[in-house]
């Protein structure tokens, strides 16, 4: 049973059918998943949320399926950490981090691609196909072998090794383009309008973008059944920091949690920050730009939900920052070496916007906080590789050790 009344345009509130269907036909607005609120209400309950398995799926009333047959990998429920070190420093007193490397292929796409591919079974597709910055080849690559499906994934040619080989190893067609990922949306907008395949973040992308809510869900259940006060969310296309945003709302909305007036803060490399750029600029629409940045995953420079990810911010009453290439590794570095997590670059432009928001006072230093780690390190070691300390090679025995302790820099 779904919970699901319809397809409808985010900007003229048009309806339609529960289709792979993405685009307003009256005014290109995107299509957005509208939900029985009222049946919701009555029919989903914190006991019946606690009584189910430890994944997405406990909060399937507000996800856009219509069975309960799901193609999952047992994604989610990862650990929200409390960061009392990381947060000493940085002066927040309820620092938490959400920890979405723990998911199967190890970001928070998963999500996402869980979501899409089940609704993407229901709808009859046989082939899973994404345009992709990284994380999300190696979901729908992992995803679409679970599922038995055929798949593609399109991918700008200079992704991290670690990108490649996490998404090759489930064989799926890979197509490394010329260009970056703006190039590879645009190739793939035009294969979906003539190739009947699921292209989980283009014509599959209601659906898909609401797996993300489960992200805010799973937060505020962890904090025992309360938002936090305020969050530091990545941006790439925007649309995980606006599903934050509206999983908030509708927990709100359906009595699972009390109203709180929760602040959403956007994180964006400084060699691509369309949303931040705007943000600071105080206008309410951005300008694209041509990606230059360690953090490929959130090398976007024409953001599809860059508009929404803007009025969120601006409807929260948050904010948003950037991060230089070395304020990123210095990033990575510091929630592993304080917290124990090693995050990739998008969790080091997370962590390092956290640092110059907490800085500037943007944040409230006693709010509860929560900084979202969406992907993990080991996919991409080259960033951090050559800023670690080298390696000493000694002799197997006592003397070599204590000798080199003494020369040891710390
Ligand atoms: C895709 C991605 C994001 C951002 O996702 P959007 O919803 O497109 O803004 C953040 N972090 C990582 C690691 C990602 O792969
Ligand atoms: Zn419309």
């Amino acid at each position: 049973m779904s919970y699901v009344k319809a397809l409808k345009c985010r900007e003229c509130g048009q309806e339609y059918e529960k289709a792979a269907k993405y685009v307003c036909e009256f005014c290109f607005g995107p299509l957005e998943a509208a939900y029985d609120y009222d049946k919701i209400k009555k029919d989903m309950t914190r006991e019946k949320i606690t009584s189910r398995p430890l994944n997405i799926w406990r909060y399937r009333e507000l996800l856009p399926v219509e069975g309960d047959k799901y193609n999952t990998l047992q994604e989610g429920y990862t650990p929200l950490i409390r960061a009392d070190h990381l947060g000493a420093l940085l002066g927040l007193k309820n620092l938490y981090i959400k920890n979405d490397c723990a998911n199967p292929t190890h970001s928070f796409k998963d999500r996402v691609v869980a979501v899409a591919s089940t609704r993407a079974l229901e709808l009859g597709f046989d082939t899973l196909a994404c345009a992709s910055t990284g994380n999300l080849a190696n979901a729908v690559a992992a995803y679409g072998a679970r599922a038995g499906l055929k798949r593609y994934v399109f991918i700008p040619s200079d992704l991290e090794k670690g990108k490649i080989i996490g998404a090759l190893v489930y064989d799926p067609n890979l197509i490394a383009v010329n260009g970056n990922y703006d190039d590879v949306n645009r190739l793939c907008s035009e294969i979906a309008g003539k190739y009947k395949w699921a292209f989980v973040n283009i014509n599959m992308r209601p659906y898909y973008a609401e797996g993300s809510k489960t992200l805010a869900f799973e937060t505020a259940e962890q904090l025992g059944w309360q938002a936090p006060d305020q969050v530091v969310v990545p941006v790439a296309s925007g649309s995980l920091l606006t599903k934050i945003w509206k999983g908030t709302q509708e927990m709100i909305k359906v009595g699972l949690i009390s109203q709180k007036k929760m602040r959403v803060f956007g994180a964006q490399a400084a060699g691509c920050s369309p949303v931040t750029t705007a943000y600071k600029a105080k206008v309410d629409t951005f300008r694209p730009v041509k990606p230059n940045t360690i953090a490929k995953s959130l090398a976007i420079g024409n953001p599809a939900d860059g508009y929404y990810a803007l009025k969120t911010i601006a409807e929260s009453n948050g904010g948003a920052e950037m991060a230089t290439d070395l304020e990123i590794i210095e990033g990575i570095k510091l929630l592993a070496q304080t917290e124990g997590i090693f995050a990739e670059t998008a969790g080091g432009v997370t962590i390092a916007c956290l640092k110059k928001l907490a800085e500037s006072h943007a944040l409230d230093p006693d709010a509860v906080t929560v900084a979202y780690i969406t992907g993990t390190g080991l996919k991409t070691q080259e960033a951090v590789a050559d800023h670690l300390r080298e390696v000493k090679v000694i002799q197997p025995n006592l003397e070599a050790f204590e000798a080199s302790q003494l020369t040891a820099v710390s």
